[in-house]
């Protein structure tokens, strides 16, 4: 399971800059994140401003 990142992302960066194993890159229209890399660490949930990163299911 990883962090997903919803349409509410604004592609400010915040959570690319923190995510400790750079799972997170710029997409179209939204940041995405490699499922495969994350570690379910969470940090980019707290770090984004606009709340769009969320547990996967
Ligand atoms: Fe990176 Fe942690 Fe967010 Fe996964 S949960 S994308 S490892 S910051």
């Amino acid at each position: 399971m990883a962090y997903v990142i919803s349409d509410d992302c604004v592609s400010c960066g915040s959570c690319a800059e923190e995510c400790p194993v750079e799972a997170i890159s710029e997409g179209d229209g939204k940041y995405v994140i490699d499922a495969d890399t994350c570690i379910d660490c969470g940090t980019c949930e707290e770090t984004c401003p606009n709340d769009a990163v969320h547990p996967g299911e």
